[in-house]
């Protein structure tokens, strides 16, 4: 396929009010976050069908046999031990080296783009469309992080030294993405990295380690580990040896793990309850397309996902924006992930417990706008579901669902609206669609979370343009964002007075 054009879309996505980008310079050219593989092709629709065909016929999965199955404690002291042995010569290289291994991984993930797409689909349901720009992203960790290293060492103002071991483990909702970007960040620092990829996305983290490895990172300096969620993974998570741990995924694990090892420096991006407010000056065909896709772009198993909106004022009583979101979720056609027409692929697994009822229960008030149907037998297909009349303090309000489902609540005014969204344990993504400046001026002081954004979507946190992290319960320890210019600082020692910014 026709992987490898490379895009610059810096100049359209600039011209867009985003925060991030009104706060940062344009990108130079470098930098890959768009996605580059057109679906619309014939040849790609052949290579789409190929794959489906051979995830139906379960050929994949001979990648996971390359990760250390670790079935003993022994087994695990071992692996720590051949990763303290192999880091000094590692950290002892000069950074421009380690940087050069990461600009040959970014060649790499793009040379295996297909692959990458093949398995993230076949291993978690992920659409071509979400995850084309998912592998443009890890490439873009790999250079960004590779040019921060060397941007770092040339400071006369800052003596920087490693840390000896890093745990990264990443979720499966990014199977891509995140793994890099945290066993990147910690390597080219001077770290080793042992990563455990989420047991549902082990094939993906997999073809990860092969990919490095074959990149240059040498085996030792970065281990990928298989291990079961007993008391083996427990003797790896809280090892006494490991000096960091790079997390993502539910905030209630990143707690148990910082109980595990309170000395431990953690930092983890955890849950998110996001909720996007539309106002009555907002551009309302904009906002209805950026919530639709934002809430259920992945199945909305995104940490970064829209789960609320919040129309204030005539929003809610003219109806015209319920039913343009309605026309848009409706049309998302729903189906296999390599469906180049699919648009919303499966749920990871059948719904738990809070996601079923998230999906079929509905609250004091509470109506639906779309009612979520399931497709399929085991219950891993459902059409969007979308409620209206969700009340501030009600289950629905608070509770992160990680799935395709979205409330609509009303507020009175832009105050009320702003109140609804900080009114979670969670801090992460927030949106607003406004043209109005002085309403703009106002939310921006005034929201609660890590990453905001104005009449854009709310997921898909572009590496340097929107540094990615959050507030309160979306994050554990140190607050340095993911893809921003102080993240390989928080994942360092100082060794004189100078202070992290
Ligand atoms: N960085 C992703 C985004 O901006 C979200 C990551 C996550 O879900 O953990 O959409």
């Amino acid at each position: 396929p026709d992987t490898h054009r490379v895009q610059d879309r810096a100049a359209e996505t600039g011209a867009r009010l985003e925060l991030g980008s009104l706060a940062l310079p344009a990108v130079p050219g470098a930098f890959h976050g768009t996605p580059d593989t057109d679906l619309s092709t014939a040849a790609n629709q052949e290579w789409a069908a190929g794959i489906t065909h051979r995830i139906r016929g379960s050929e994949l999965g001979v990648e996971e046999s390359r990760a250390a199955r670790l079935t003993t404690t022994d087994e695990v002291e071992t692996t720590v031990q051949a990763a303290l042995a192999a880091q000094p010569a590692w950290a002892a290289m000069p950074v421009e080296k380690r940087a050069l291994v990461l600009r040959r991984v970014a060649g790499t993930l793009a040379a295996h783009r297909a692959e990458l797409l093949e398995v993230m689909a076949s291993e978690t349901g992920k659409t071509f469309e979400q995850g084309d720009p998912e592998v443009s992203e890890a490439i873009d960790f790999a250079l960004f992080y590779a040019e921060q290293a060397e941007r770092l060492a040339a400071r006369r103002d800052l003596a920087l030294t490693p840390r000896t071991l890093t745990l990264v483990t990443p979720p499966w909702n990014f199977p891509v993405a995140i793994p890099t970007g945290g066993a990147l960040a910690a390597l080219v620092t001077g770290s080793a990295v042992i990563m455990k990829p989420a047991p549902q996305a082990r094939r993906c983290g997999a073809l990860l380690g092969r990919l490095f490895h074959e990149a240059g990172v040498p085996e030792g300096v970065f281990t990928l580990v298989d291990v079961p969620e007993d008391e083996v993974g427990r003797s790896l998570i809280a090892h006494p040896r490991f000096d960091q741990l790079i997390l993502t995924g539910a905030y209630d694990t990143a707690a148990l793990f910082a109980s595990w090892r309170p000395d431990l420096r953690i930092l983890a991006e955890t849950s998110g309850k996001n909720a996007i407010i539309v106002t009555p000056q907002a551009d309302l065909d904009l906002a209805a397309r950026d919530v639709a896709l934002s809430a259920f772009g992945h199945a909305g198993q995104k940490c970064s996902a829209a789960s609320l909106v919040i129309t204030v004022g005539s929003v809610s009583r003219s109806r015209r924006f319920n039913a343009q979101l309605a026309d848009a979720v409706l049309s998302l056609e729903v189906g296999e992930p390599v469906d180049p027409t699919v648009r919303m692929g499966p749920i990871i697994e059948p719904p738990g417990e809070k996601l079923a009822a998230g999906l079929t229960e509905l609250g004091e008030g509470e109506t639906w706008l779309a009612e979520p149907r399931r497709l399929d037998e085991e219950g891993r297909l459902w059409t969007p579901g979308v409620r209206i009349g969700v009340r501030e303090g009600s289950a629905f309000h608070r509770t992160e669902y990680f799935g395709p489902v979205l409330g609509i609540m009303h507020a009175d005014t832009l105050e009320d609206a702003v109140r609804m969204q900080n009114g979670t344990d969670y801090g992460l993504t927030a949106g607003l669609h406004s043209l109005e400046p002085s309403e703009i001026a106002w939310w921006t002081e005034h929201v609660e979370a890590g990453n905001l954004y104005v009449n854009r979507g709310i997921t898909g946190a572009i590496v340097q343009r929107q540094p990615f992290g959050g507030w309160k319960r979306s994050a554990i320890g140190q607050t340095a964002k993911a893809g921003g210019p102080h993240y390989l600082l928080h994942l360092q020692d100082l060794a004189d007075s100078a202070s992290v910014p």
